[in-house]
């Protein structure tokens, strides 16, 4: 909330699209915990399940047959996925596929991409998307040089930087958010997916594709279904605890039986798969049938060419990115391809637009380095409240 100049909203409670403050506000909630709530606030079936799965105990240290029914409905969605292991955090799982690819390469290295975000894995935070960027934080301290050497850093979209990357120093693997949601929403140009796949094939690194925001989200199956280009690790999170902590990383059998107690690379968690996280991310799976994944297209769609309208009209220069459920309007003229580009836009009118937008009731992510999550549970009634707010504070900020 720094970033637009406003203290943040405690709040109070949320149902379906809305959230209430703590001094009697409602909003339209696009944050709606940073992608978990697919599904909106306190969905009546979400709930239900975590109540029932709490009454029965909520750990045991020992397998339930949830996880086993979570882990199959991953699979059955997910292309790369063969076998899956769950943590509680998107961090850990991050942490626990690079071990992974560096285990099954015998390398130190990882190439990622300015302004990805992968969880605050020590070595990862270097240009770092999320609140690092928000912040203006270029890499944290207390990571040490050695953590800092083994991360090779590369503009998103650059198959030059790519390439000149992968021959200087080959990597354990190439880690990408595959539609990077954490510099704002930046898609990959034509064909980039692809290259990158083959760019690791050709490099004998492996491809993870960090799905903790897109997955389940921008289709059944991830970006990876919607693009058509299968990583070897998947890195799930968010979505698939359903608004409690659940993470998971997964694989083909030969990388995933390498983890312990099948193989030797060593990861555990007291809480991983824990029956209540497990209850409300099956729950939320369950709902998210075609149906649901047309709407969130519909509604996304409807939001981002309704922006843009409004945007025109206010003569205010703007960018739409989006995909199903995941949308970022970029204050700029120019095109939006990497985290340079994004740093060229006017964050004094998006810090104006946010504020404006709060005032009519509209709770949008602080910050042009995030992405708005339109739910399920946000309809029509909460697309004209958002498109007629857009309007005005279109026009405030321009007159
Ligand atoms: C949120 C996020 C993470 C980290 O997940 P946590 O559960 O917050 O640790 C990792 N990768 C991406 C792409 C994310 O958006």
């Amino acid at each position: 909330m720094r970033a637009i100049g406003r203290d943040p909203l405690f709040i109070e409670r949320g149902e379906g699209p809305w959230i209430h403050d703590v001094d009697g506000n409602r909003y339209v909630d696009y944050v709606c915990s940073w992608g978990p709530l697919i599904a909106g606030h306190a969905h009546p079936s979400v709930i239900a399940e975590i109540l029932g799965a709490a009454a029965r105990g909520t750990s045991f240290g020992a397998p339930t047959e949830g996880e086993v029914e979570l882990a199959a409905e991953v699979v059955e969605r997910v292309p790369s996925a063969e076998m899956v292991r769950m943590t509680s955090s998107g961090t850990e799982a991050s942490m626990s596929a690079i071990r992974l690819a560096r285990a099954a390469t015998g390398r130190d290295p990882i190439l990622k991409f300015a302004g990805a975000y992968h969880g605050h894995v020590d070595g990862l935070l270097a240009e770092a998307g999320s609140g690092l960027a928000t912040q203006g934080i270029p890499s944290s301290p207390g990571v040490t040089k050695a953590q800092a050497a083994d991360t090779i850093i590369v503009p998103w979209n650059d198959r030059e930087a790519v390439e000149q990357a992968l021959e200087e120093r080959p990597p354990a693997a190439i880690l990408c958010e595959p539609f990077p949601a954490n510099m704002g929403l930046v898609p990959p140009a034509q064909g980039f997916l692809e290259f990158l796949r083959e760019a690791a094939d050709a490099a004998g690194a492996l491809l993870i594709f960090d799905e903790v925001i897109t997955g389940f989200r921008v289709s059944r199956g991830g970006a990876q279904e919607r693009s058509g280009v299968t990583p070897d690790l998947t890195i799930l999170g968010k979505v698939i605890g359903g608004g409690l902590p659940a993470a998971a990383y997964a694989g083909p059998r030969t990388f995933m039986e390498m983890v312990a107690p099948a193989g030797d690379v060593y990861q555990a968690g007291t809480l991983s798969g824990n029956p209540l996280a497990v209850a409300a991310g099956l729950a939320t799976l369950h709902l998210l049938d075609d149906a649901a994944y047309l709407h969130l297209e519909q509604t996304t769609r409807a939001l981002a060419q309704g922006l843009s309208s409004a945007a025109i009209e206010a003569g205010v220069p703007a960018k739409i990115t989006w995909a199903p459920g995941l949308l970022t309007l970029f204050f700029t003229p120019s095109e939006i391809d990497d985290l340079a580009a994004v740093r060229g836009c006017d964050m004094n009118a998006h810090a104006a637009f946010c504020r404006a937008m709060l005032e009519h009731g509209i709770y949008l992510p602080p910050s042009q380095y995030e992405a708005w999550f339109p739910s399920l549970a946000h309809g029509p009634e909460q697309l004209d409240q958002t498109l007629e707010a857009a309007a005005r504070s279109f026009a405030e900020m321009s007159g």
